[in-house]
């Protein structure tokens, strides 16, 4: 169980709203990184976004990640590896869509690691609470002894019929899986362990490329339309709930993950606490009054909350001081303002 404190870093989907806070973590921590990326465009905004890391920060692009070999390259001399890459949205049509990137490309990474890795110590994957849950129509608290076995059991009854929401969750906990099998299977030969981050809902201002609301990432855009343009109908503003962590807090997540060698070998829930959307505006109307009210007669004292989650794995490895709901709403808004996104 490796402590790594320095060295060289393997960031995977590095452009994305998680990896570039993954990223600004590491270098702000010491450590250097190479990214990858599927297109070459995505390197020079990343470039000048770290421009005072110098030489610190490379690329390289990988343009299909569930290909064999995909990563033989971008492996080599690292001393650990991020694999944040995975495709996240509820558009797709199929299952497959979402669930052959997620676990070819998981399983890419940890092939290329154990054939070419030879400095690989520890390798750590973004996986999500989206394979921790079930549904529930009461309240209840899931650790990482749970498993989400519905929405795979949902895609395989009902393929491009069922719901995009356990699309997404399918492929998930499938990719996190099969990193676990692989860690099984490979026992023998590894050099390296395996941690996996499993955060839930994920907010707080952006770092990647986005020129428009309209392209911002999923979570993100739920966000602004929920919030800042009032798109949801009232009813769903206390009926949907989940739990949140900020994504900053997440970045420095991964590299506490890196550096922390009691992380070897778990899988950690990395969560702040609940929300449901009228919490949310209610926040945002703090800073920014004139936001859509939402529903008024909302009192946050009678809120139910069908998730919570058992953070004290968390507590005990990272001893991490996460950002609560206030702030990460205030430090949102500012930045549409910045950008002239709120009028
Ligand atoms: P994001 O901004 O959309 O970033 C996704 C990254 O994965 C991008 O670099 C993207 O590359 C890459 N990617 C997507 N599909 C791909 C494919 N088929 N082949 C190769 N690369 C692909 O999303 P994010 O919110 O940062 O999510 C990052 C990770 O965190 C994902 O694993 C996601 O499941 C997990 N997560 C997110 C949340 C959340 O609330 N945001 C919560 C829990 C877990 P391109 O830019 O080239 O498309």
């Amino acid at each position: 169980m490796p402590a790594i404190t320095k060295g060289k870093v393997l960031v995977t989907g590095a452009n994305g709203y998680i990896a570039v806070w993954v990223v600004k973590s590491l270098l702000d921590s010491g450590f250097s990184v190479r990214g990858t990326v599927r297109r070459e465009s995505s390197i020079p905004y990343l470039k000048e976004t770290f421009k005072e890391h110098g030489d610190k920060l490379e690329f390289v692009v990988v343009p299909d990640i569930t290909k064999d070999g995909a990563f033989d390259e971008a492996v080599k001399g690292v001393d650990a590896i991020e694999h944040t890459a995975s495709p996240f949205h509820l558009k797709a049509k199929d299952p497959q869509e979402l669930i052959v990137p997620a676990v070819q490309g998981t399983l890419s990474v940890l092939q290329s690691a154990l054939k070419y890795g030879d400095k690989v110590q520890r390798v750590v994957v973004t996986a999500s609470c989206a394979s921790v849950l079930t549904a529930s129509p009461t309240p209840r608290t899931f650790s990482e002894a749970n498993w989400n076995e519905h929405s795979i059991k949902e895609c395989e009854t009902k393929g491009p019929n069922a719901a995009p929401v356990d699309m997404y969750r399918a492929s998930k906990t499938l990719a996190e899986r099969a990193a676990w099998r692989f860690m099984e299977d490979n026992k023998d030969k590894l050099k390296f362990d395996l941690v996996v981050l499993n955060p839930p809902f994920v907010w707080g201002p952006f770092l990647h490329e986005v020129d428009k609301p309209e392209n911002l990432n999923t979570s993100m855009l739920d966000w602004y339309n929920t919030v800042v343009k009032g798109t949801r109908p009232e009813e769903q503003l206390t009926s949907i709930s989940s739990c949140y962590v900020d994504v900053r807090d997440l970045g420095v997540a991964h590299v506490l993950a890196l550096q922390k060698a009691e992380a070897g070998g778990e899988r950690i829930i990395v969560s702040t606490g609940e929300w449901n959307w009228q919490d949310w505006i209610n926040a945002a109307r703090k800073v920014e009054p004139s936001f859509p009210p939402g529903k008024t007669s909302y009192d946050p004292k009678q809120a139910e909350y069908l998730v919570h989650y058992d953070t004290s794995k968390c507590a005990r490895i990272f001893g991490l001081k996460l950002r609560g709901l206030d702030e990460i709403a205030a430090d949102i808004v500012q930045q549409f303002k910045e950008r002239g996104w709120v009028q």
